[in-house]
């Protein structure tokens, strides 16, 4: 048995999490997550790794008070090396080398797209070989597992998901985040409003769509409206995709990841896609299914058990860590 540190930091959140395997799951023993909410706009990548500095100390020991750990019991210290915005990705990386050297523990860097998929696995019962919808900020990928690497079968080609969301909110002064404020007022929504559908091949796009639901807003067509038919066009392209996914490596499960994961829309029209073929839906409890540390630990943990080290001179952070580059050596 191991008990393993995961460090989250590539985009907005900083998060801490303890976990230790008990009979090849993951059991989270403290999982603690700090966000950044931009005053205005998006994302600054500077001022998201100020804040993650500012927190990144105290989440340490609070996440190890929390599991009920000493320091002296932490076997691993793992973070997220990439994808991700490079000045966060450094303040996580960077508290990771510090907390290893300090402890004597070895380090581990890991692939967060990777990891959103490996706690899946890890936590949610039944889930063994799924094909992951992966739809957070930045990320959008349809990813499952052959031959050797999770491979990523289809992506978008600009924006992630939830960014067009939080693009269209912006525009409204929904405040960031704005899915879920977007997702309640799409509930609303009475009339479907015709919006670019936009798959090329297994690869989607969003940023059409966006403009033409901003044109909408600008023609004076109602918000409940615009909302309900921003949804159910990026939802339906997304779950077309992961079908196309699932037919095509003949898995049988889904899952979902991401923070755009939480809507239930989206959650009910992969549900009935799955069901329409004989298949399993899996969703994460929210905790593990946004950015959090415990992914990034059960991974660093499946990766250490499976015979791999990281030297210090291999922990450089990669802000285009793709998930097909990782060689998955923990699983068949
Ligand atoms: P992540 O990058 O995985 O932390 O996810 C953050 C993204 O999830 C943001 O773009 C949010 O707008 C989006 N999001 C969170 N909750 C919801 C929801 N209920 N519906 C749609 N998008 C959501
Ligand atoms: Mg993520």
């Amino acid at each position: 048995m191991m008990i393993c540190l995961g460090i989250e930091g590539t985009a907005h959140s900083i998060g801490v999490g303890v976990i230790k395997d008990v009979k090849e799951k993951c059991r989270v023993l403290s999982n603690l997550i700090k966000t950044y909410q931009p005053e205005k706009g998006g994302i600054h990548p500077r001022e998201a790794a100020n804040h993650h500095a500012s927190y990144i100390a105290g989440l340490i020991s609070d996440s190890v008070h929390t599991a009920r750990v000493d320091f002296s019991d932490i076997d691993l210290v793992s973070f997220s090396q990439g994808p991700g915005l490079g000045p966060c990705l450094r303040t996580a990386a960077t508290a990771a080398r510090a907390l290893s050297l300090t402890l004597e523990k070895p380090l581990m860097g890991v692939n967060h797209c990777v990891a959103h998929l490996e706690i899946g696995r890890g936590t949610v019962t039944g889930c063994q070989d799924p094909v992951l919808l992966y739809v957070s900020g930045a990320n959008t990928q349809v990813i499952a597992f052959a031959e050797g690497k999770y491979r990523v079968f289809g992506e978008t080609l600009d924006v992630g998901i939830g960014n067009c969301l939080d693009k269209f909110g912006r525009g409204l002064d929904l405040g960031f985040p704005c899915g879920p404020k977007i997702e309640e007022l799409a509930k609303k929504g009475t009339q479907y409003l015709g919006l670019p559908y936009s798959i090329k091949g297994m690869d989607l796009a969003f940023s059409g769509l966006l403009t033409a639901a901003e044109n909408y807003v600008r023609q004076g067509k109602r918000i409940e409206d615009v909302c309900y038919s921003l949804q159910e066009t990026t939802f339906a392209m997304l779950t077309e995709v992961t079908e196309r996914a699932m037919a095509h490596t003949e898995k049988q499960e889904v899952l979902l990841g991401g923070g755009v994961a939480s809507n239930k829309r989206l959650r009910d029209m992969v549900q009935t896609m799955a069901k329409d073929r004989g298949a399993h839906f899996f969703v994460p409890s929210r905790d593990v299914c946004v950015d959090n540390g415990a992914m990034i630990a059960w991974l660093g943990f499946l990766m250490y058990e499976s015979g791999l080290r990281m030297s210090l001179d291999e922990s450089l952070i990669n802000q285009r860590f793709r998930t097909d580059m990782v060689e998955v050596t923990w699983r068949d």
